[in-house]
């Protein structure tokens, strides 16, 4: 009987339980992870409860948004730390406990010696990544069959000379090693050939074995090719057929066998280039400029917007659950139709809800000619950080012939959205690295602040932001004339 009493209150208690979850108050976490190891000295807690709620988060009261967004930065000691948060609504409560570990020591890196060596090879694949040091900045990517002094190796990566003051990096998966006889010849630089057509100028320089070269723009309407292992060998080149875009060409010989092509254009500015080898000949095609109507600025002009991440890539996750790649592809949709209205010509690197790799995005952009590229997102932080703080929009390029075309989304972003100026920053992103197109990035706002990403969320914001990218597209054309 006794027996039969206390199952019949395990059962009264059991069916009793959903009517105390009930009673519960909705605390979704949605960053960081329960048992996270993060290596910094904060981090914030990112999630949602009921809006009316009131949360303590390790004894301290926290702004819950009228949505029932929060984000709260939290310091962090080094080894397990606790964090303890309490959402309470009337009598009902909920509370989780977190635990993050600090690491007590940073990981020492491990340092591979040098090994010097004198070898010969050869590039294995197209736009091969060299860089200035293992794992530092980039270099301009190197063409296929491109022959190689290799001087040294730390771990996967070769040191190789482009002159004697001047190194680069690569790595082991993108050359073979040549037997030795295989010398670099020196390359004397006979002819340089200009051709033209509707949409581009093409410069030709045949060698006699495929160097390494180097694309620099020092300002946006001037290119400089540095060819190492070369000479020049040029009394007499003519680039009348082109000269309604080409202001100056000028050909130097610079110390350590370095030849300088230099090309200035009579536009403000470059509209984008590609390098690439016809047998032994290298190409260097240069984007016109195209033809702008001061009515109707965007009519004809083919422009590729990329809504970063999709599908299994949400991008940042705000504290409401609402992943960046749906904010970004909703943006990038009023976008288009904005740009479509206006007559332009619009490529999209994705239109639903997919995953797309970077380098397709690229493809995309290139395979359709487009004149400019956009590509949309917004922004999170490392820990360490404070949204509070570091917060608003910014645009980022990398080439200097996408400087005028950041500026001016951002000048148009800022006043539209009403966050905070970050301004326009270099930086080197897949989506800002490519040469054809003017590239850039847009990170319209943060969605670990609440203020912005309550914003974020909405369509009303998601239109301005789309008209504010639309209005510096379209400046940017005028600007041109
Ligand atoms: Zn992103």
């Amino acid at each position: 009987m006794r027996v039969i009493f206390i199952g019949l209150l395990t059962l009264l208690f059991v069916t009793l339980m959903p009517v105390f979850a009930e009673d519960s108050v909705k605390l979704e976490i949605i960053y960081p992870k329960n048992g996270a190891t993060i290596n910094a000295s904060s981090t914030f807690i990112v999630g949602n409860t009921e809006p009316d709620a009131s949360l303590i988060i390790n004894n301290q009261n926290v702004k819950v948004s009228s949505n029932g967004a929060f984000v709260q930065v939290t310091g962090l000691k080094k080894g397990i730390n606790n964090i303890n948060i309490k959402s309470t609504k009337g009598h009902a409560e909920n509370e989780i406990t977190y635990t993050i570990n600090v690491p007590e020591k940073n990981q020492a890196v491990q340092s591979c010696p040098l090994e010097p060596l004198s070898l010969i090879a050869e590039t294995t694949k197209d736009y091969a990544v060299t860089r200035t040091a293992p794992a530092q900045s980039r270099l301009t990517p190197l063409l296929s069959g491109t022959m190689l002094n290799i001087t040294g190796k730390i771990g996967n990566s070769y040191r190789f000379k482009y002159s004697n003051s001047m190194e680069g990096w690569i790595s082991e998966s993108d050359i073979k090693i040549l037997p030795t006889e295989n010398y670099i010849p020196e390359n004397i630089i006979s002819t340089l050939n200009v051709d033209s057509d509707k949409n581009y100028v093409y410069l030709r320089l045949p060698l006699t074995q495929k160097i390494p070269f180097l694309i620099e723009q020092p300002f946006e309407n001037q290119i400089n090719l540095k060819l190492f292992g070369a000479k020049a060998g040029i009394d007499l080149f003519s680039y009348d057929n082109a000269s309604d875009f080409i202001r100056e060409l000028k050909l130097t010989q610079d110390l350590n066998n370095c030849l300088n092509l230099s090309i200035k254009t009579n536009s403000k500015q470059f509209w984008g280039y590609k390098y690439y080898y016809e047998g032994k000949t290298l190409v260097l095609r240069l984007r016109k400029p195209p033809q702008i109507n001061s009515r109707h600025p965007l009519k004809g002009k083919i422009i590729c917007i990329d809504a970063g991440h999709g599908g299994t890539e949400l991008g940042s996750v705000g504290p409401t659950a609402v992943p960046e790649k749906l904010i970004n592809l909703e943006i990038a949709e009023k976008l288009r139709n904005i740009l479509e209205k206006e007559g332009a010509k619009v490529i999209m690197t994705r239109d639903s809800d997919k995953d797309v790799g970077l380098n397709d995005r690229v493809d995309t952009a290139n395979s359709n000619e487009a004149q400019v590229s956009v590509s949309i997102h917004n922004n999170a932080l490392p820990d360490g950080k404070d949204p509070y703080i570091e917060h608003g929009t910014s645009t980022y390029y990398y080439h200097c012939q996408s400087l005028p075309l950041a500026k001016s989304i951002q000048q148009s972003l800022v006043p539209t959205m009403g966050f905070k100026d970050l301004g326009v920053l270099y930086s080197s992103f897949v989506l800002t690295r490519p040469t054809e197109a003017l590239s850039v990035l847009v990170e319209v706002g943060f969605m670990i602040n609440p203020d912005e990403y309550n914003l974020l969320i909405t369509p009303e914001f998601q239109e301005k932001a789309a008209i504010g990218i639309s209005q510096g597209l379209k400046n940017f054309f005028l600007s041109q004339i």
